[in-house]
Order: C-alpha cells, then structure tokens, then sequence
C-alpha cells in the first residue's frame, strides 16, 4: 500500500472489494504478534485502541500505545488507528473527547474516531463535526457512529434474536445520508446487526453470541452514505454475512474479542505463549474469516482502480 494515507487506503479498499481490519490492543504486548501476522500475510491493517481499553484493560494509554506501536510499526502493512473516543462513555460520563482526539493527532495517529453515538442526531452531528475540524486541519480522517452498537454497556444484552427481528438501534438510512452530509466524518459506523463483545469482568470471557446482519438494509444505508462504513464487533458474526457485507460497503472492519481473548486464556503461562495465542487467532482472522491475505497487492497504488 506504499506510502498512502489510511483515507486513501480505505477508498480503494471499498473500491476494489476488500477490507482494511482493524485490531484492538488492550494489553500492549499484543502490538508485536499484530504487526508480525499482517507482514507475514500480506494484509493491510489498523493497529488500533479505545479509550476504555486503557481505561478498563492495560493499554496505560494512547500515548503507550502509540510509542509500543512505533517499536514494531512495518508501514508496508500497518497505520494507526484511534477506536472509540465516546463524548458519552459506556457508564453514561461526558468525556472530554476534543482533548484526547488532540493528543492523539500530537501523538501520531492517522485516523481517529469519534463516538456519538449515545447522542440524539442533531447532537452527534454537532460533536462530530468538532471532531472533524480539529482532526481535518492535521490531514487525520474521522470515524463517526450512527445507530446503536450495543455490548460495551454493563448489564445483560436484550435476546439477540429478538432485537435483530425488531431492527432496533439499527442505523437509519434517511439519518445517514444527513450525517454524512453535515458531520463531515470520512467513515461512518454502522448498527446493522453486529454488537460489542462484552468487556464487564463477569462477562469478558464468555463466547460471544453469534450475530448476523441486515444486508439489504446495510445496502441502503450504503446508497445513502455515499462515505466508507465500517463494522464493529467484527468477532463471532457468520462468514456468509461478513463477506456480504464487504461487498455492499464495509471498508473496515474492527475485531477486538477474536484476539483479546485467547491472549487472556494464555496469559497464565506467560506473555510470550500470549503473544503466540494472539499470532495464531490472527492467522485465523486473516486467511479464514476475511480472506483478505495479500491484501496489501490489491490495495496497491499502482493497481488500476
Ligand atoms: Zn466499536
């Protein structure tokens, strides 16, 4: 993918068919074996953290994560990506979202996201577009959410099935072709089915629930966009659907449980045989469930579009 930046890279991604995935670092030593299976695959990808995850997990910070990153960064197949800065966080606090998405462009992230998402429109739209204005001015893409991706909040998920049935939380196509026309973000986030792995202590090492998606409805969202989208909680939703969905307009994807949680199962028999866990999970995700090795081939500048 040469030395193209990430807006650049996930546009040709939506163009060519593929997807650029994100990965979720909850403990710092989980860069090495990140970076290590993407060069080893060919596969671009996103290095990437959230707020609770230095909040709730062991990242320290985004700084810590931004200075392990550059230890092991290989720019053939690797960025920088800023996940879920919430204004409204997952216990219900006001954040303050503007400070750290400035720290993260001072500490050398190439995209970032904005999460407003708990929000009514008008308000998600209003901080969004902050967002953007502070990121754009250092040439760093935004991310934004529109609909509800559930999970990351404490306490039981209604039965997945009945709330797949009811569509609801799911992204409105009309809402999103206003938020992409005003907020100014690059991508958008999408709630078309997927949900968050849970990350509670009690509930952090169960399997995930396995999820589905809405195609025709991920299909208008896609028409009235007219931006990137992304899908979160890319861990445990059926193959058949991601797939789909890569071809009606997901350009990145984030995958946090498939890798944290046999990192965590590991972790007793030391942070070398975690690593290996993460390295192993990683081939998984790369050549079985995305398909995407050789990635960076496809993404390359010269290719004809
Ligand atoms: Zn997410």
């Amino acid at each position: 993918m040469g030395g193209s930046p990430t807006a650049e890279i996930v546009r040709r991604a939506l163009r060519r068919g593929t997807v650029v995935p994100g990965f979720n670092i909850p403990y710092l030593p989980m860069v090495e074996p990140v970076v290590r299976a993407l060069r080893d695959a060919r596969s671009a990808g996103l290095v990437m953290v959230a707020r609770l995850e230095w909040e709730k997990f062991e990242s320290r910070s985004l700084e810590a994560v931004a200075a392990e990153y550059r230890r092991h960064a290989d720019r053939r197949v690797t960025r920088l990506h800023l996940d879920h800065v919430p204004v409204i966080d997952e216990d219900g606090r006001a954040v303050d979202y503007l400070e750290i998405l400035g720290r993260a462009v001072r500490a050398g992230y190439e995209s970032v996201m904005v999460d407003g998402s708990r929000l009514p429109l008008e308000e998600n739209i209003a901080c969004t577009r902050r967002a953007a204005d502070l990121a754009h001015a250092a040439g760093v893409p935004v991310e934004a959410e529109l609909g509800a991706v559930m999970g990351h909040e404490a306490g039981p998920l209604p039965p997945y099935e009945a709330l797949f049935a009811s569509g609801r939380g799911f992204t409105d196509p009309g809402e999103a072709r206003r938020f992409a026309a005003e907020s100014g973000a690059d991508w958008l986030s999408v709630a078309i089915g997927n949900i968050h792995g849970a990350i509670s202590a009690a509930t952090k090492g169960l399997k995930k629930v396995e999820a589905r998606l809405d195609i025709a409805h991920l299909e208008r969202i896609r028409r009235a966009a007219g931006v990137p989208l992304v899908l979160h909680g890319g861990t445990g939703i059926r193959k058949d659907c991601i797939l789909d969905a890569i071809r009606h307009g997901i350009a990145k994807i984030n995958v946090a449980t498939a890798i944290r949680q046999p990192y965590e199962r590991a972790l007793p028999r030391g942070v070398a045989a975690a690593q290996d866990a993460v390295y192993e999970a990683m081939r998984v995700v790369l050549r079985g469930d995305l398909e995407i090795e050789g990635s960076v081939d496809v993404l390359d500048p010269e290719e004809p579009a």
